[in-house]
């Protein structure tokens, strides 16, 4: 039995080009580690039918967000088209949350919420004979794609502890590869998130379930991986939730030498309330985090259900700085925005002095709170566009000018005068003599350097250009 796992290219229309490793199918991989297995990264490899002659698969499985939705569609026609044979397989947020999009003649099966054992016990019957339909949370296309037939939905149960490695040997070969962050890797501690962000798909796709794996095993995949991976990106939707997990963690990574650096993403109440976690966690090397601050006012935090206030997400950047761990702010910028709510973001990045702010477009996810409430005023239904740089609801500025003010806002976050200007303070003023004052925040850059400032603006150049002219090519089909 060989098996095929393919990660779709990367969506044209994306203005982000970072690719790492497919870790979801990394842990399909392995398990089902007893059969041949493969990962095809098409965002690297190109020649599907030479890949579908030398492995000659049985099976082709495929993941998918709403962004590779047509993408991964015309790869799996082609891979029917290629041989009729082999099995059609797809998984990942979207099918989850909207199956009937892959309800197509060249598509067999349907795979619903995390599928590390259920594609296993689907692969085990498909070589082994038994019952197909007995296998749990998947749905099968039927009558040429008029149908799908699906078999019994059960809670995801799963225990994180008994999960295989991720088979990262399969995508060795592309580490090397100039695009791919080949000192990056991503390591998964947790599933899901408790609270409950209107915009997000992660706590439903967990079922509003949160999850952790155990320190020894982190600690374990810690030491497995190679010396020449110098960073690690924790994938989790919200790492420290469980605040005695994240201690243990960061002291045994201490305890065990482990001399990597760390990034991962953390709440701004977590911050506030566990400073000296944090402090502990930036000695063991956790020196940049990743912060949804998504709103400068309370009204946004409300509308987006976040569970935080703006005093709060201050209070987070102010502990940050002073422990000096880099922020990479997140921001959500609402179709709803004005001129002045423009400028008041704008405001809000250069007084806080974030460095590497990132403002996503508001994007009514499939599958999220905020798509039941607004799927019947969508402005853009191709899901190519669904990339949080354009805005699929209608905008309340003209759709040129509110790419204009989006393309500005990065334009003037990321200016040699703004970092100019923070180095003037910092020339000027001791950090003590910062500390009561507004300039506090002058003293941490976020580890943006003139020379990273440069090259910031020399690989971004075309995409930024791409970005202002998004509304030119929108399929837009209401306002
Ligand atoms: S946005 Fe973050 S905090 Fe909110 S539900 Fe999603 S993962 Fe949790």
């Amino acid at each position: 039995m060989k098996i095929l796992l393919i990660k779709p290219p990367l969506n044209p229309k994306l203005i982000s080009t970072k690719r790492y490793e497919p870790l979801g199918l990394e842990y399909i991989a392995a398990a089902v580690s007893e059969y041949e297995v493969d990962i095809f990264d098409m965002r690297i490899e190109k020649n599907l039918m030479k890949k579908l002659r030398t492995f000659r698969p049985d099976v082709v499985g495929a993941t998918a967000y709403t962004c590779n939705v047509n993408t991964v569609k015309r790869i799996l026609k082609e891979v029917k088209l290629y041989d009729n044979n082999i099995k059609t397989v797809i998984g990942g947020h979207h099918a989850t949350f909207v199956p009937q999009d892959f309800a197509e003649p060249f598509i067999d099966t349907i795979f619903i919420g995390y599928a590390d054992q259920t594609f296993k016990d689907y692969i085990d019957i498909i070589a082994n004979g038994g019952d197909i339909k007995s296998v749990n949370n998947v749905g099968f296309v039927e009558n040429g794609g008029r149908g799908i037939f699906f078999t019994e939905q059960r809670p995801v149960n799963v225990d994180l502890d008994s999960l295989p490695m991720p088979a990262r040997n399969l995508t060795q070969k592309y580490r090397y590869h100039n695009s791919y962050k080949k000192k990056v890797a991503l390591l998964m501690s947790s599933r899901g998130c408790p609270f409950r962000c209107t915009f997000c798909a992660c706590w439903k796709l967990m079922k509003g379930k949160y999850v952790t794996r155990n320190v020894e095993s982190i600690i374990d995949e810690l030491k497995s991986l190679p010396e020449s991976v110098g960073i690690i990106c924790f994938s989790d939707d919200n790492t420290i939730q469980d605040i005695k997990r994240a201690w243990k963690l960061s002291e045994m990574i201490k305890k065990h030498n482990i001399k990597k650096k760390f990034v991962m993403y953390a709440r701004a109440d977590t911050i506030v309330k566990h400073p000296d976690l944090l402090k502990s966690l930036k000695e063991a090397g956790f020196d940049s985090l990743t912060v949804g601050f998504e709103s400068y006012k309370e009204e946004g935090l409300k509308k987006l259900n976040k569970r935080t206030s703006v005093e709060i997400n201050n209070e987070a950047i102010r502990i940050l700085k002073k422990l000096d761990i880099h922020i990479h702010a997140q921001f959500i910028v609402d179709p709803e925005f004005s001129l002045e709510n423009f400028e008041e973001l704008f405001q809000y990045v250069w007084d806080k002095c974030l460095f590497s702010p990132v403002f996503a477009v508001l994007t009514p996810l499939p599958g999220t709170e905020l798509f039941k409430e607004t799927s019947q005023h969508l402005a853009i239904k191709d899901y190519d566009f669904y990339d949080f740089a354009h805005s699929v609801l209608p905008t309340k500025l003209e759709r040129d000018e509110f790419y204009k003010q989006l393309a500005a806002l990065y334009k003037k976050s990321y200016s040699f005068q703004r970092f100019f200007h923070y180095k003037k303070i910092r020339s000027q003023k001791s950090l003590q003599s910062l500390e009561n004052s507004p300039d506090f925040y002058a003293f941490n850059t976020d580890g943006m350097t003139f020379f990273k400032l440069v090259l910031v603006h020399i690989f971004t150049i075309f995409q930024f250009l791409k970005f202002k002219n998004a509304y030119k090519s929108e399929p837009v089909v209401q306002e």
